[in-house]
């Protein structure tokens, strides 16, 4: 089936930092001039882009709204408002959350409103879990700043809700694969997935944005924490490369989706985070075909290109990538296997 894909960051930061991540792993002296703006995006904001979308789907494509990229949508405070606009208009509603979040019943932090009631009511399509971890230790060294025991007592909150509210959406657990949270974590993570009949599915790291995948490819020197990272990571971002140097000539999927800031611009795509790749300042003001337009002829493609970085992660190279993590993975001893049909980005 045909989806038009838009991921659109609801919110301009997250309140974790994991090392993956650009907004763990950027430092001010990464941005090429400014640094990133933070920040919530307005809802009446949103319903425009919203109706545009619906406007310029002529074709009367499936969409998937999906409200995050490089932040954490259920900071929002209006958040289930913007769940509720994405169905009124027969859109796919998807969430990705580190589900980090205290619950508040105190109506005046409004701010902070991150009740897992909330979200149950909200029922959004599909509600993404990331995470690398069931011990403490473990999941906090790629999960910066969070609690894995925060995340699991809030996904017993999630069914319980989900039962007592009798509301039905899926529930995924994406779980990132490192060498260090493969053995007991993750059969932990799998076996508390089943008991609460969520789905399950598991995710390569990649070293992000794709300005620091580039950076660390032309030889540039890493921070120790990044430096950290690579020695956990289970194929190393040149091997990555290497296995996607085949598809080299493919096009670029990333390409086909649209990436919206909370403040309205538009990115190139969604593995990008300096705001020196936008390509439009408003989203509203130009038209998808002039969207299409400036990607086709953007400079940074070209030396995204050149490198193969565009399928790395592509459903192309994937095979490959799978083939060699099980490899590794038998290497150190852990009895989780990868299969590809249990890729986060299947609907
Ligand atoms: S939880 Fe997600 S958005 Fe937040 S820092 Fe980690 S990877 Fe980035
Ligand atoms: S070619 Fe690279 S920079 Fe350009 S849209 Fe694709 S992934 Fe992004």
């Amino acid at each position: 089936m045909n989806f038009l894909h838009y991921f659109i960051d609801i919110v301009g930061t997250c309140n974790l930092r994991c090392p993956s991540c650009p907004v763990g792993n950027y430092q001010p002296t990464d941005f090429i001039n400014n640094p990133r703006p933070k920040g919530f995006m307005d809802f009446s904001l949103f319903k425009e882009i919203l109706d545009k979308i619906q406007r310029e789907n002529s074709r009367h494509e499936n969409v998937i709204i999906a409200i995050y990229n490089w932040g954490e949508p259920l900071l929002h405070p209006e958040y289930p408002q913007f769940i509720e606009a994405i169905q009124a208009k027969g859109f796919y509603a998807e969430v990705s959350s580190n589900l980090n979040l205290f619950d508040t019943d105190d109506s005046k932090k409004v701010q902070h409103r991150t009740n897992i009631k909330d979200v149950v009511m909200a029922a959004p399509n599909k509600l993404i879990v990331s995470l690398s971890g069931y011990d403490a230790e473990v999941y906090s060294q790629t999960h910066k700043r969070g609690s894995s025991q925060l995340v699991v007592s809030n996904l017993f909150k999630l069914r319980y809700y989900m039962e007592k509210l009798k509301k039905q959406f899926i529930v995924e657990l994406s779980y990132h694969l490192y060498k260090h949270n493969v053995g007991k974590d993750i059969e932990r993570i799998i076996s508390l997935t089943n008991d609460l009949g969520f789905r399950f599915s598991s995710d390569f790291t990649f070293l992000m944005p794709l300005e620091k995948f580039l950076k660390y490819l032309d030889g540039e020197q890493l921070s120790q924490e990044e430096q950290a990272l690579i020695s956990l990571m289970l194929i190393k971002p040149e091997e990555q490369v290497k296995l996607a140097e085949a598809y080299k000539h493919l096009k670029c999927p990333l390409r086909e989706w649209t990436t919206i800031n909370f403040d309205g611009s538009t990115a190139l795509c969604c593995a990008v985070y300096d705001y020196e790749y936008n390509i439009a300042n408003n989203f509203i003001d130009i038209s998808q075909e002039e969207l299409e337009q400036r990607k086709e002829t953007h400079p940074y493609c070209i030396r995204c290109m050149k490198k193969g970085l565009h399928v790395v992660a592509s459903s192309a190279a994937r095979a490959e990538l799978t083939q060699l993590t099980n490899v590794r993975l038998q290497s150190i001893g852990s009895r989780f296997r990868r299969d590809n049909s249990h890729s986060r980005l299947s609907y």
